[in-house]
């Protein structure tokens, strides 16, 4: 990795820390973020992980969850960590419009910034550059950097079940394109060094409530719609199911897999109401990009087969504009 180098000049000595991660932090987001913490931590540096808002109850389980900072609750003794660092850690983002409110201070800082994603076309500017868009996951380039650093032992137990949840959640539990023989020789490594995979995978899979398996149920039932000539199969979950369900942050999270995982589809979506705002995401296979159409339509981005964007009309405009953008922009890159 190019800036290893540099970056170990400038950790010789202990420093100041913030670590951050987008919103709605995901496993990778959280994993590497608390992986990267634990690392810093025990070479002797002062270290602040930071997210811009709350995460699902079963990633609370992660070694060092308790120490996590959430701005939304805690703006001004955040604003101060970041301003008073000597470096910021962007981790599995690329641009600052991702950490939602905690752009501004993130933009203000005279911190030095080090970035390690895999997003596509990164905006920021960082001193210190671990971007990748071949690495499965950003818990990948944390591996890596630790491993430029300090060498395998400095990965404990606690580093590599973030680390793991990270890879196993990014690749789809070892699915996805993206799951290279590097990344099982990782996860070996990882295993060698303490990780435990059933534990990591139940407390991320297996810990469904039962008004969660219902609203899946009614969501296959109710919200799912299909359009075979176009091969898209998407939902649109509307306020009312997460009052009626008691839905909870996450609680819709893997949903979109199941409209993709229908036979001859080759485009997913879902479409979701939550308080102020319409969160999308896509899934496709094959050619079609969904963060090209999410950047270009829905204030996004993302992965090739993998992205998600924003809406500020109402849940029904939203929905009228994504068919007649589909129409518009599928029939070119549509898999025979
Ligand atoms: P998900 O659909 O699981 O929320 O996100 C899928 C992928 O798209 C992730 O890599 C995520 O970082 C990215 N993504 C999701 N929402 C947004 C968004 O609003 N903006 C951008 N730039 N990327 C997003
Ligand atoms: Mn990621």
């Amino acid at each position: 990795m190019k800036d290893t180098k540099a970056l170990k000049d400038f950790l010789q000595s202990p420093k100041k820390i913030v670590i951050t991660t987008h919103a709605n932090p995901d496993a990778d987001a959280l994993g590497s973020s608390l992986g990267l913490h634990h690392f810093l931590t025990r070479l002797g540096h002062k270290v602040s992980t930071i997210v811009p808002n709350s995460y699902p109850d079963f990633l609370e389980w992660m070694p060092g969850n308790s120490m996590v900072i959430n701005y939304e609750k805690s703006k001004d003794a955040s604003d101060k960590l970041i301003l008073e660092a000597d470096l910021l850690f962007c981790l599995d983002f690329s641009g600052f419009g991702r950490i939602k409110g905690m752009r501004d201070v993130a933009e203000k800082t005279p911190a030095k910034i080090a970035l390690v994603d895999h997003h596509l076309n990164p905006e920021i500017k960082p001193d210190y550059n671990f971007w990748n868009d071949h690495s499965a996951a950003t818990a990948e380039l944390i591996y890596d950097l630790i491993i430029d650093f300090s060498g395998k032992n400095a990965i404990d137990k606690d580093i590599a079940e973030c680390l793991y949840a990270g890879i196993m959640t990014d690749t789809g539990s070892f699915k996805h394109p993206s799951t290279t023989a590097k990344i099982h020789r990782i996860v070996a490594d990882l295993i060698d060094l303490g990780a435990d995979v059933n534990k990591v995978s139940r407390l991320i899979y297996d810990t469904n409530s039962l008004q969660r398996l219902r609203f899946l149920g009614h969501a296959l039932a109710e919200r799912l719609k299909v359009d075979e000539s176009y091969q898209v199969a998407y939902f649109v979950i509307g306020e009312e199911d997460f009052k009626d369900f008691r839905l909870k942050q996450g609680d819709t999270e893997g949903l979109v897999n199941y409209a993709l995982s229908i036979k001859g589809i080759v485009v997913a979506a879902i479409i979701i109401q939550r308080e102020n705002e319409i969160k999308l995401s896509f899934r496709s296979i094959g050619d079609f990009a969904v963060n090209k159409f999410a950047e270009e339509y829905f204030n996004g981005g993302g992965h090739k087969n993998a992205a998600g964007g924003m809406s500020e009309l109402s849940l029904e405009e939203t929905e009228k504009k994504f068919k007649e953008l589909l129409e518009k922009n599928i029939l070119n890159t549509r898999i025979k």
